[in-house]
């Protein structure tokens, strides 16, 4: 199969070798490599890429998340032009900010206040950065295989470009780990980052009794529970937290929140936050150039406000988890070990005995089929990550879903063939 990608894809080839020449690797984002080399891609529009070398394919990498409505939304569109009409960068508060932190403020029900950043990752660095502040404490506990941004990994072991704080890692979805480590170090804990659904390590969904321990434990112990929602905000019209009620001392935002433009924000309980108002004497400072962007801005609000309205987003989530029912019931029956996990729109397939609780629990099935399905996909029109979580997006119609489904069955049925 790898041959005939090969042999399908001359001018993909071409450029990455092209490309190597100038950046190690050919691109600069790790997340993207792929063996023998990834599709350059040439465009999209709506729920479709269109690759170099001519194939449009269903777009299931979504932009790890971020491609929430698809490459061509109207309203995002114009609303971004708009913006730019008025001037790029205007070095001042301008005429979105405030109401794209109102939009978030009144969704997420832990911010009370937030800030705004460029990724996913400088949210999560900061969101460490002001728990230590407000705690006077230095550990911050995370779990195995989950992912906070490029330099707070946890897949594998620890990244060792991690940044170097006090890191306590933990097995995911385990509540009996979790209190032990506070009985311990309980007085050291400033914060514990969780993913209520485990991304990069395979969409693994947090129970309600691990989520709920780390609520109480953290509450006991004066430490913050920060709920890393970059992905899973996107799951309702109030994240993860909206769904099972459990509401965290401090949020981190990114990914779809800009409208697919740069964009991350962190925020929580306004004692907290609080600390940044520069009127107070002693305040936290938290600059950073572009963290205003009129860009980005604009195209949030239109985002939230006019296409992923708060009922929007709770009638994605019940598309999308039908979808993921219905998938995994189509597994089931070509195999009782294929797993379809995550919640609603972030989805993943693994294959084991039993269902995956944690990021150690990837078997090498798993990771076998993936690197099946991410061909088959390639060569058969829909494009999945490179590790095989699978992303929808709002403007796929059911029979772009249909088309999705029926890929993946066939796949697994040629899976167990291997
Ligand atoms: N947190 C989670 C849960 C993520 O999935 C990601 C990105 N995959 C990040 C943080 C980092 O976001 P960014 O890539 O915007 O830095």
């Amino acid at each position: 199969l790898k041959d005939q990608y090969a042999a399908e894809n001359p001018r993909s080839r071409e450029l990455m070798a092209e490309a190597e020449s100038w950046m190690p690797g050919g691109n600069t984002r790790s997340v993207l490599h792929f063996d023998p080399f990834p599709l350059v891609i040439e465009k999209g529009e709506g729920a479709k890429l269109y690759d170099v070398n001519g194939h449009v394919m269903l777009d299931c990498v979504g932009e790890f998340s971020a491609g929430l409505y698809g490459h061509s939304e109207p309203a995002i569109l114009k609303a971004v032009s708009e913006a730019m009409s008025s001037g790029i960068v205007l070095g001042g508060p301008n005429l979105y900010e405030a109401r794209l932190a109102e939009l978030v403020c009144k969704r997420f029900a832990s911010m009370d206040l937030v800030r705004f950043c460029n990724s996913g990752t400088e949210a999560n660095v900061l969101a460490a950065v002001t728990a230590r502040e407000v705690t006077g404490r230095s550990a911050i506990v995370v779990f195995d295989g989950a992912y906070h941004g490029g330099v707070m990994t946890f897949a594998g072991g620890q990244n060792p470009m991690n940044v170097p704080f006090d890191w306590i890692v933990l097995p995911y979805n385990d509540p009996a780990a979790a209190r032990e480590v506070f009985i311990k170090n309980g007085r050291r804990i400033a914060a514990v980052f969780v993913e209520p659904v485990l991304g990069a390590a395979g969409n693994i969904a947090g129970t309600y009794e691990f989520l709920q321990t780390l609520r109480e434990e953290t509450e006991k112990s004066g430490s913050l529970l920060i709920f890393d929602e970059v992905k899973t905000s996107r799951l309702g019209g109030g994240g993860v937290q909206g769904i099972l009620g459990i509401t965290p001392d401090m949020t981190t935002l990114g990914k779809y929140l800009g409208g697919g433009f740069t964009l991350g924000a962190f925020g929580g309980r306004a004692d907290i936050m609080t600390r940044f108002n520069p009127h107070e004497p002693g305040s936290l400072k938290h600059a950073g150039t572009f963290n205003n962007n009129v860009c980005s801005m604009a195209a949030g609000i239109a985002g939230l406000s006019s296409v992923f309205t708060k009922e929007r987003a709770e009638a994605f989530l019940k598309q999308s988890e039908s979808f993921r029912l219905r998938l995994g019931e189509a597994l089931t029956n070509v195999h009782p070990d294929f797993h379809v996990t995550g919640l609603g729109s972030l989805i993943s397939i693994h294959f084991a005995s039993v269902e995956p609780k944690s990021g150690a629990d990837t078997t090498k099935e798993t990771r076998q089929f993936r690197d099946l399905l991410s061909l088959k996909g390639l060569l058969g029109g829909v494009a999945f990550t490179g590790r095989g979580d699978i992303f929808l997006s709002l403007p796929m119609t059911d029979s772009d879903m249909e088309i999705i489904l029926k890929l993946i069955v066939s796949t697994a049925t040629e899976y167990l063939d291997f």
